[in-house]
């Protein structure tokens, strides 16, 4: 490996604002609607469930830019900026003339982008007298982010853990316990959804929306505690916006800017996160760049999901959003990229979707691990297996421009390492890992049970 061509931001250039992408769409999303009366919700409707200002900004379509508070800011600083780099090794092993970056941010403390969005919600919660906070993680990655900002803002973190990577990853749980949270696999007897769950089927290994629900639950019947979300929703796209601001600084610094712009996905908020700051400048300076979110065929919400109303939980607590779903009662395969197990997609990414402003690419298992092997051997980090999609879709992009003979830009986020995902690896190696794919059939057979609101 020769030596990287790494690009860092003087702390003062690390951004004081995050970009707020829902001013400026051509469309705006659809708004949310209340479960009970089906009624457009407002931020104050959010209050019950979540911190008043992110509430606040859930529902912001309007202001451009809005202020990372300081306190949040300096804690960035213990991170960030995180480094854009141009992976020189991988292009070399491909052989392909494209250029291609990547943002790193599996150099937080947590090991992934999530405590962009943690570390503003933890604030938010302290900042308004709020002690507890709950919420659900799969493969950990959100509970890790979670535990550490609350330990940050001094508040206390209770967190409802998906069971089969409670159990197939017990290092993040222990990460948790570390940073003082306390941990519960999901479905547990110690919530009404939990229960319901395990008395129709007592060997369910839970999901997401399974989780939310529990936490939620908690949340609402907890006096003081508040419920946090780490994908998804509108804020936390928002606060992951740090990401590609920062890259656009050092790309610039770079003398490129992107044609392609690859993340994976799972809710959205590492791919709005690195994408919107870029796609601003297609909707407003008419760029061209393209922007690919790489979904598991597992879990295929963007490629052969339908656009309606849905819940984000399994017990449908959760206000309605519209968008590209897969239907709340989806069960996902026990793929190892946990954090990409999620029936729906944000409303924000849906709505840009559907317009045509981004695509979407789908990844088989195998194919995502080959892409991060080939990534570790060339690059020397450990991709996490959620981040190897992304990897593979720049892959299949590079590929593409070796075919066409193209110099194409095309820049990737690292979502995070794969250090406590080494299990995933070893199947990987030892050939014991298969791929998922999710028939048309099965996902209109789900949708079928699932009630079309209009
Ligand atoms: C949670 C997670 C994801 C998926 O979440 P998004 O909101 O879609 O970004 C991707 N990569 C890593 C490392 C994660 O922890």
């Amino acid at each position: 490996m020769s030596q990287q061509k790494r690009y860092f931001l003087p702390e003062d250039d690390i951004p004081r604002q995050w970009f707020n992408i829902a001013a400026v769409m051509p469309t705006k999303p659809l708004p949310p609607l209340n479960p009970k009366t089906r009624q457009p919700m407002t931020a104050e409707d959010l209050f019950p469930i979540f911190s008043e200002e992110v509430s606040r900004q859930e529902m912001n379509v309007t202001d451009e830019w809005i202020d990372i508070p300081e306190p949040v800011r300096d804690n960035y600083k213990n991170y960030r900026s995180t480094p854009l780099v141009r992976a020189t090794g991988l292009e070399k092993a491909l052989d392909t003339p494209a250029h291609i970056y990547f943002k790193n941010e599996s150099v937080s403390p947590v090991g992934s982008h999530k405590l962009n969005s943690a570390l503003a919600q933890a604030f938010y919660c302290k900042q308004q007298g709020v002690t507890n906070v709950t919420t659900e993680t799969g493969a950990g990655q959100w509970g890790c982010a979670l535990s550490y900002a609350a330990k940050i803002f001094g508040l206390e973190a209770a967190v409802y853990q998906v069971k089969i990577s409670y159990n197939q990853k017990p290092y993040r749980r222990s990460i948790m316990q570390t940073f003082g949270a306390q941990v519960t696999a999901s479905p547990s007897m110690s919530t009404r959804a939990g229960k319901d769950v395990l008395t129709r089927d007592p060997n369910n290994q839970g999901s997401l929306g399974t989780a939310i629900s529990e936490a939620v639950e908690l949340a609402l019947s907890t006096p003081n505690c508040k419920y946090t979300l780490g994908s998804v929703l509108s804020h936390v796209t928002l606060h992951q916006t740090v990401i590609g601001l920062e890259a656009e600084k050092q790309m610039e610094m770079a003398g490129e800017y992107p044609d392609v712009v690859i993340a994976c996905f799972g809710g959205g908020s590492n791919f709005g996160g690195v994408s919107f700051p870029f796609m601003r400048h297609n909707i407003k300076d008419g760029r061209k760049t393209r922007f690919i979110a790489a979904e598991p065929t597992s879990c295929p919400k963007l490629t052969r999901g339908v656009f309606q109303y849905d819940y984000g939980d399994v017990a449908g607590y959760t206000p309605l959003l519209p968008m590209f779903t897969l239907g709340h009662n989806f069960m996902p395969a026990n793929i190892h990229a946990g954090g990409l197990r999620y029936h729906g997609a944000g409303t924000i990414v849906s709505q840009l979707l559907k317009d045509g402003l981004m695509e979407a690419a789908d990844i088989r298992q195998l194919e995502s691990f080959e892409a991060g092997l080939l990534f570790a051997r060339s690059e020397g980090i450990i991709p996490a297996p959620e981040s190897c999609h992304a990897i593979a879709a720049t892959v299949r992009e590079a590929k593409r421009c070796k075919e066409e003979g193209k110099s194409e830009v095309i820049l990737f986020n690292l979502s995070g390492h794969g250090l406590i995902d080494m299990s995933a690896y070893d199947q990987y190696l030892s050939g014991s890992l298969q791929d998922y794919v999710v028939s048309d059939d099965e996902v209109a057979k789900n949708l079928s049970k699932i009630e079309k609101i209009i």
